[in-house]
Formats: structure tokens, sequence, C-alpha cells
């Protein structure tokens, strides 16, 4: 029986996991991304189904209850989470799964599948993360001010990751990223 292997990103608002995640489903065959659930609203651009399945906070306490997630966390200002259906069937379809989650979702990942692999992206200071969550434009001042927020406390996380990838040079992590799953 082949298996694949569970990969999880993690790291600030901002930071660019988003940026290595599309690149890294486009470079490296064989590699699926698990789409999350959130009750956080679409930003301009997103999809339904394909950036998020965005749901309403009654349908996410309802798949709660109903054990349907492998993860979940209450992030920033709303709840996010990874459907185990979804992770464990492509798993037995022997892909590599890449799931882009919290610091908290992370670490309940790794309690319950220990050979999933951590990887922590880290900015190379709160500067330049604060100057690429702004020049993005999506997030409104408070939103922006939670984010920064959240930041400090996800950083002193990353110990507890198998990798860490400071987001410096793109084209660097991207490769580094790329190195890590093959
Ligand atoms: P996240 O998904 O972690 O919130 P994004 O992938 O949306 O972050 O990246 C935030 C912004 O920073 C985007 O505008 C992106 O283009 C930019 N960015 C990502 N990585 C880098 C990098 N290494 N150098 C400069 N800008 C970057
Ligand atoms: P955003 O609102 O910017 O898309 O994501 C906010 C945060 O939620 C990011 O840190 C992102 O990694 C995290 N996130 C996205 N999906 C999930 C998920 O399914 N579970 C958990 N725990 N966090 C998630």
């Amino acid at each position: 029986m082949m298996s694949g292997k569970l990969f999880v990103i993690s790291g600030p608002s901002g930071v660019g996991k988003g940026t290595l995640r599309e690149h890294a489903l486009n470079n490296i065959p064989g590699l699926v991304y698990s789409i999350s659930c959130t009750t956080r609203k679409p930003r301009d651009g997103e999809t339904d189904g394909v950036d998020y399945r965005f749901i309403s906070h009654e349908k996410f306490r309802e798949d709660i209850e109903r054990g349907l997630f492998l993860e979940y966390a209450h992030v920033h200002e709303d709840y996010y989470g990874t459907l185990r259906a979804d992770v464990e069937k492509e798993l037995g379809r022997g892909r590599n799964v890449l799931l882009e989650i919290d610091v908290q979702g992370a670490l309940q990942v790794k309690e319950k599948m220990p050979d999933a692999v951590l990887i922590f992206v880290a900015p190379p200071s709160i500067e330049v993360l604060e100057k690429r969550l702004r020049g993005r434009n999506t997030e409104s001042e408070s939103s922006l001010k939670v984010r920064l927020g959240n930041a400090t406390k996800e950083l002193e996380l990353q110990n507890r990751y198998d990798y860490v990838i400071v987001n410096d040079d793109l084209d660097s992590s991207c490769e580094e990223l790329r190195r890590i799953i093959l």
C-alpha cells in the first residue's frame, strides 16, 4: 500500500506562505493542496471551493460536532479548519498533501499524525513582514493590527517545527521548500 506524505506550512500573515504554496503546487508533481474551510469573508479575487470553502459559523460548528475536522482553530478573528476526509483520501491515493494552516492547527496535526512534516515560514524581520502585509493591500487597518499583533506569538512557536524557511529572497525560498518536499 502506497501512502503519500503530509506537509504543513505555517507562518505569520503576510510572510509569503500563499506565494510559496502556489509555486510548490505548480512545480512539484503529485503534490495536492487541501482546501480549508473558513468563516472569513472572501477577499476580492477569491473563489469559493478554490481558495477556501467559505462557510457560515453555524455550518462550521456543525462540522466540528460531527468530527469532520482533522484540525481547526480560531485564527485572528475567524474559524479555519481542515477536513479529515479530504486529506485521508488524497494520502490514500499516494499523493503528497500540502496544508497551509496556522500554528495551533499545525501542532494538532503533528499530534495526530507524527509523520507530518512541519515547515515554518519566517520573515527576515517584523518590519519586512509589515511592509509585505501592507503591500498586499487586502486588510483593513484593524485587521492588519490583529495580524501583526499575532505574528510575535506565532514566531515563538517556530522551534516546534521540523524546518524553518526565512523568506527573504523568494526564489531561494521556493527552492528550499521544493527540496524539503522532494
Ligand atoms: P501569506 O499567504 O503568508 O499571508 P502572501 O503569499 O500573500 O503571504 O504574501 C504577502 C505579500 O508579500 C504578497 O504581496 C507577496 O507577493 C509578497 N511576497 C511574498 N514573498 C516575498 C518575498 N520573498 N519577497 C518579497 N515579497 C514577497
Ligand atoms: P487568511 O485569512 O490570511 O487566508 O489566513 C489566516 C490564517 O489562517 C493563516 O495563518 C492561515 O495559514 C490560517 N489557516 C488557513 N486555513 C487554515 C486551516 O484549515 N486551519 C488552521 N488551523 N489555520 C488555517
